[in-house]
Parts: structure tokens; sequence; C-alpha cells
């Protein structure tokens, strides 16, 4: 289980759920971060979609992923418009989950600067007010 933050570290929309991603938001805002697995090949699937999109299998079910990765890119923004106006800069980055898929993400919970790739980070939980919660993720192995 990771942390559910009522008080998010940057602007975080409500997320829009579908019935493929309904399960995946209901265990976001209690920490924790689903994936999908695909019986048949064996690929980590992420966005959470029911059809495996290695081998086209829908023998694909739930699994609860780390929430550990490493930051595999990234980008510092410093102008952006509307309510991210107030929070640059911030970082966008794709982060690269233990389970394999890669994730694009903002890494929070540090200065900008201090991002680096192949970064450890971890999963962390902004909750969105309306039972859901955005996964993202900070420098991992620190105390917070
Ligand atoms: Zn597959």
């Amino acid at each position: 289980m990771s942390e559910v933050r009522t008080v998010p570290t940057l602007p975080t929309a409500h997320p829009v759920s579908n019935p493929d991603t309904e399960e995946f938001w209901k265990a976001a805002a209690e920490g924790r971060f689903l994936g999908r697995r695909c019986g048949d090949c064996g690929s980590a699937i992420w966005y959470p979609r029911p059809i495996c999109p290695f081998c086209h299998s829908t023998n694909t079910r739930w699994e609860e992923f780390s929430g550990r990765g490493v930051v595999y890119s990234y980008s510092i923004v410093r102008r952006a418009g509307g309510e991210w106006k107030n929070v640059v800069p911030y970082v966008l980055a794709y982060v690269e989950l233990e389970e394999g898929p890669r994730v694009m993400t903002n890494i929070v919970d540090c200065a900008v600067e201090e991002v680096g790739i192949g970064d450890a980070v971890e999963v962390v939980f902004d909750d969105t007010g309306n039972g859901a919660a955005l996964p993202r993720f900070r420098p991992a192995n620190r105390p917070h």
C-alpha cells in the first residue's frame, strides 16, 4: 500500500472512469497500483485494458504492481497554462515500472533539478476527491 494524499502535489483532474479502468481507479484510491497481466504471453500491460496489446489475447487479469520503477526519460516544464501556471517548474516523465511498462507521470517531492534518468522512484497517490486517486512518482529510498 502506498500513501494517498488528500492535498495533491500538483493539479489533479478527476479521472474519467470507464468499465475498463474503474477497478484501477478504485484501487488507486486505496493506495494500490494495478496493472494487467496477459495470461497467454505473460506481458505486463499498461495502461489497463482488456485486450493484450502484444498478442491480442483477451485472457488478461488485474495484477497489483509494485509501484516501483526508474525514470526512463523526463522533461522539466517551465511554462504552462491554466491551473498548472502556478506550479512550474514541474517534471513530466516516463517511469519504467519494475514490471516493464512505461507510464507517463509527474515526479514529485523533490526539486526538479534532482531528477535524473535511471533514478529509482516509487508511486504515491493524489486523491482526486471523487473516489479515485492519481498515481505520481517520487524518489525512492529516502525519508519523506
Ligand atoms: Zn499477451
